[in-house]
């Protein structure tokens, strides 16, 4: 044959060959309800997927041809499915640590938590230290903060270290304060403070905010090989609950390299951001070190680390959140800041020089103020075009500050789970009624025109499961489903919104908006699978809903064997093969 005849079909076959290999899907997923984060198309029955993309989404009958002879079929049975979860602010390596000790999450009396410790205190006699983490400031007796003494009572002998559920405030016994040599003389260094009898001076075992760190750096320090064994386990946990990307609100080179050690295995099941945790100490070159480590994960689909972390002051509950105004239960303090407000802007600017999306840890109305001076400061200065400035939590903020999310385009970060109404009574004596009627006010904000932003600030949170995150931001109601009015039930949202928060946001928070958070064509294909529809049950319901299965990057990671046995429901499509096995 003439050699351009030859050359024109060898040309004809080479472009042919990848778009019809492109056309054959990995895995279908069909007969769904999936919702699919596309306003223009928001439910489709079916999905295809290769290569760990979405190659298509639509009706049973088109996605139905693109399956070939060794595409794996799914049938959801009818079932909701969505993108999966991005939990935008996270502290996953902690998180996945407390794994392995005292779970105080969900007590609501001393005696509750007293017998917790005491059982696993007995079931770890191997364990130098016990730690425990979860517990809340209402389950003590009439709101009182708790003593050393409530814990020398069920252990004397090893020292005891159990952590608020904010992470905030830490309560030891008597052993811990001998360890730490915490005497009447013993001053807490920086934003912090030791608790003592206002009578004796002694030190009553409540530690918060930086006074912690006077024990705990007695306890040892977990090996890497711990951290990894750790994260593997906070991974598992992940997928059961359909998170399929996390963003660090704090980390190091140090924690990034575990995950680079996880993504080298081929063992990272979460698409995972570090934020470098930043404060006044930080170094130019610690800076730079980190910028350098973003450059070389620019555009990853797995790893990033493109952020810093800077924190303005601490929480409400213990009166370290700054507020404009003072404490209704305690009028002689309003808070202070971690640093002024020039501090704040300088390290600001640093940060962002450096190459570093910022986020700030603001909770006061007064925190967030200074955030958003801050933000414009930069702005003003540095002209930046896309910053995607975010403050994290938020959790009273004045209402003339508001519109200024929308206006410097900084973004809404907060945890629905931290307004579950089992925990507030403690936040809302302390900021009084009026205050409380702006509590988590993610309607005025998103009214504002803000975006927001849904996670759960895990470890420090009664829970990390979305759904119960979502359960908040619906109903501002417990699981129960007290107060039956819901609690500030103005500032709900709706469930778009809060999946959206969920999903396509979080992906829009880390740049990521191209890439994942929805379900259609060229996206990562994350999704989840719901036991129950979300959007046809009694919203109450949305909490007690399970995730049955989890695909990451184009593969099942977590699949509940008992309410999604066989893949689904018999297919009624016969051509379509069940998959019996995943
Ligand atoms: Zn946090």
């Amino acid at each position: 044959m003439p050699i351009w005849y030859a050359m024109a079909v060898l040309l004809l076959c080479l472009g042919a060959l990848p778009a019809r290999a492109a056309e054959v899907a990995d895995l279908v997923l069909t007969n769904g309800r999936v919702w699919t984060g596309v306003p223009q198309q928001p439910w489709v029955e079916a999905m295809a997927v290769a290569k760990g993309r979405i190659l298509k989404t639509g009706s049973r009958e088109a996605i139905g041809k693109l399956t070939g002879r060794k595409t794996q079929i799914i049938d959801l049975g009818g079932r909701m499915a969505a993108p999966g979860f991005n939990d935008a602010h996270i502290h996953f390596l902690g998180g996945a640590l407390d794994l392995a000790i005292v779970d105080l999450n969900g007590t609501t009396s001393l005696a509750q938590i007293q017998r917790r410790v005491a059982e696993y205190a007995r079931a770890h006699p191997e364990r130098a230290w016990i730690e425990g983490v979860g517990w809340q400031y209402s389950a003590l007796p009439g709101g009182r903060l708790p003593t050393r003494a409530d814990l020398d009572a069920i252990e004397a002998k090893r020292p005891v270290f159990l952590r608020s559920y904010d992470g905030h405030t830490v309560w030891v016994n008597s052993r811990a304060l001998e360890i730490a040599k915490i005497t009447p003389q013993t001053r807490a260094e920086g934003f912090g403070e030791i608790v003592r009898d206002p009578v004796s001076g002694e030190a009553t075992g409540v530690l918060k905010e930086s006074a912690v760190g006077l024990v705990r750096r007695h306890i040892p320090e977990p090996t890497r090989e711990e951290q990894l064994v750790a994260l593997r386990a906070g991974m598992k946990l992940a997928a059961s609950l359909g998170i399929t990307s996390i963003q660090n609100a704090g980390g190091s080179a140090e924690s990034f390299a575990l995950y680079e050690e996880l993504l080298r295995r081929g063992e990272l099941t979460v698409r995972t951001s570090v934020a470098l945790s930043v404060g006044p100490q930080t170094t130019d070159a610690e800076l730079t070190e980190f910028a350098r480590i973003h450059e070389r994960y620019k555009n990853h689909p797995m790893l990033r680390a493109g952020a810093a972390k800077l924190l303005i002051d601490g929480v409400i509950e213990t009166h370290t959140a700054a507020m404009l105004t003072p404490y209704s239960d305690k009028p002689d303090t309003r808070g202070e800041p971690a640093y002024s407000a020039e501090v704040f802007n300088q390290l600001a600017l640093r940060a962002h020089k450096a190459g570093l999306q910022l986020y700030t840890h603001a909770i006061g109305d007064r925190a967030v103020r200074i955030a958003l001076d801050g933000y414009e400061y930069v702005k003003n200065i540095a002209q930046p075009a896309d910053p995607r400035f975010r403050i994290e939590h938020i959790e009273v903020v004045a209402p003339q500050d508001i519109p200024r999310f929308a206006r410097l385009g900084v973004i809404a970060s907060m945890e629905p789970i931290h307004a579950d109404p089992g925990t507030v009574e403690v936040w809302s004596r302390a900021v009084g009624p009026e205050r409380t009627e702006r509590a988590f006010a993610w309607a005025d904000l998103a009214a504002g025109g803000a975006r927001l932003v849904f996670s759960s600030d895990w470890p420090a949170a009664i829970s990390l499961d979305p759904l119960r995150g979502l359960h908040s931001a619906v109903n501002r109601r417990t699981l129960e489903g007290t107060p039956p009015g819901g609690w500030v039930a103005r500032q709900r949202v709706d469930l778009q919104r809060a999946l959206r928060a969920y999903t396509a946001e979080g992906a829009y928070a880390s740049f990521e908006e191209n890439f994942k958070g929805r379900i259609a064509p060229g996206m990562a294909a994350d999704l989840v699978v719901f036991s129950q529809d979300l959007f046809t049950i009694d919203p109450l319901q949305i909490g007690s809903t399970k995730v049955v299965l989890t695909v990451f990057d184009g593969k099942v990671i977590y699949r509940d064997a008992e309410r999604f046995a066989n893949g689904g429901e018999a297919s009624r499509n016969p051509k379509e093969r069940l998959l019996q096995s995943m």
